[in-house]
């Protein structure tokens, strides 16, 4: 069974988010629980969460069908102790309103160097970052992205990936969402069907699929190993199609949220149709 959606909008509450995502016909959505571009939010309501629960029950959306995303503004290797002080508490208060909803993951890139540092040591701050907030919430995973590579971002090879996870201590609640656009930006061909058996095959070597908690579903305006991340709709892009209909029919793939951040919510409906119709029984 695949969950196939896109990221939502949650204006006018984050209930509203499960509404459109039903309105697209998705059996999975994503959102951001907050203002992604704001430091601060006024805490949820109990009002808030029960109309979220609420909505979800009524539009048959579980907690494994919805992959929150954090606010972008967010530094989990910041290289500076007061800037890293903010980043921690932003990601804790993240993982605290995903256990208020009733959610079990919160998907977020794992940071950046700035120059100041060296990978290896940034690694180091954002596998502490995870432990710090692990800690201090229960039953929500930390669902580290694969990142284009971007300035000093990390998160680019599959081997970052893996030595954040290698130092986190609760490794039942570690995992990684690999989006399609950052992977074929940072170096990970998809274009053909070979390609994506031999990515797929790097990743679970390297990472495993048993750490697989979602997908970012995107074409990309970028191109191949470019290290810049620009988003396309499916089949417009670089990428093409054939990756996205061999995901789809990989049983690998199964009950994990497939997300959608294309460019076009206007192609949404047709994008999700197109990806249920090339879904394995
Ligand atoms: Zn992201
Ligand atoms: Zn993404």
């Amino acid at each position: 069974m695949k969950f196939v959606g896109a990221h939502v909008s949650a204006a006018g509450g984050v209930d509203k988010a499960a509404e459109r995502a039903h309105q697209l016909q998705a059996t999975a959505f994503a959102l951001f629980t907050k203002n992604q571009r704001q430091w601060k939010a006024a805490p949820l309501s109990e009002k808030d969460c029960e109309q979220f629960k609420a909505a979800c029950e009524k539009f048959h959306y579980t907690s494994a069908q919805i992959l929150p995303h954090d606010s972008y503004l967010i530094n989990l290797g910041h290289p500076v102790q007061e800037a890293l002080d903010k980043s921690r508490d932003a990601f804790i208060d993240e993982m605290a309103r995903c256990q208020q909803l009733g959610l079990s993951l919160l998907n977020f890139h794992p940071g950046s160097h700035l120059r100041q540092i060296d990978e290896a040591d940034c690694l180091a701050l954002i596998a502490e970052s995870i432990n710090l907030a692990l800690d201090q919430t229960q039953g929500v995973t930390a669902v580290i992205e694969n990142t284009a590579g971007q300035g000093s971002n990390l998160g680019f090879r599959f081997e970052h990936l893996a030595a954040i996870i290698d130092k986190v201590e609760d490794k039942s609640r570690v995992g990684v969402c690999i989006d399609t656009c950052h992977a074929f930006a940072a170096g990970y061909d998809l274009r053909t069907e070979q390609d994506c058996r031999q990515t797929f095959s790097q990743f679970d070597d390297i990472v495993g699929f048993n750490y697989l908690r979602g997908m970012h579903l995107n074409d990309a305006k970028s191109e191949f190993a470019s290290r810049v991340d620009r988003h396309h709709s499916l089949g417009e892009g670089n990428i093409g199609n054939a990756a996205f209909a061999w995901i789809m029919a990989d049983p690998r793939f199964d009950h994990i949220p497939l997300i959608l951040e294309t460019v076009n919510p206007d192609h949404w409906p047709q994008e999700i149709a197109w990806l249920k119709a090339h879904a394995n029984p």
